[in-house]
């Protein structure tokens, strides 16, 4: 008899759990639908703008004028935003192309020899036991300092 009513309850306890996690799976269908519906929005507000200025700003009234400045505004500063970090980006990436290889914080200034690779600083090609190139490991027959 215990045992009928241990194995209800358990059965009891599942049901609930299962219902709990289908009323979270109905939710997170719901908010995936408002992103969706966000996006699409979004993107027909963007249409109806590019639609709008091919039609020429003139036949806009002015409340339309303020909508489409408000939304391009928008949209420019987030090019801006873009654009400033890309470049930031790209600066990292430069400075990187001059940092020794081996140290990352001196600049490369010698050739090596015969691979003519420049990949290091003056100090870490001066290791005697930098007799390879860090790039290609060809052998260095000379270090050449290029800033000398
Ligand atoms: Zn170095
Ligand atoms: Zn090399």
């Amino acid at each position: 008899m215990d045992r009928a009513i241990h194995d209800r309850d358990k059965a009891t306890n599942q049901a609930k759990a299962i219902r709990k996690q289908s009323s979270k799976i109905t939710s997170d269908l719901m908010s995936a639908d408002a992103t969706v519906n966000r996006l699409r929005a979004e993107r027909n507000d963007l249409r109806r703008v590019v639609s709008e200025l091919r039609g020429g700003v003139e036949s806009l009234n002015l409340k339309q004028i303020d909508k489409v400045e408000m939304e391009l505004t928008a949209a420019l500063k987030n090019v801006g935003k873009v654009k400033e970090r890309k470049v930031k980006e790209a600066l990292v990436t430069e400075e990187e192309k001059r940092m020794c290889v081996v140290c990352q914080t001196e600049v490369k200034s010698v050739l090596l020899m015969p691979c003519r690779h420049m990949c290091l600083c003056k100090d870490c090609s001066r290791n005697n036991a930098m007799d390879k190139c860090p790039l290609c490991r060809v052998k260095i027959t000379q270090k050449i300092d290029v800033f000398a």
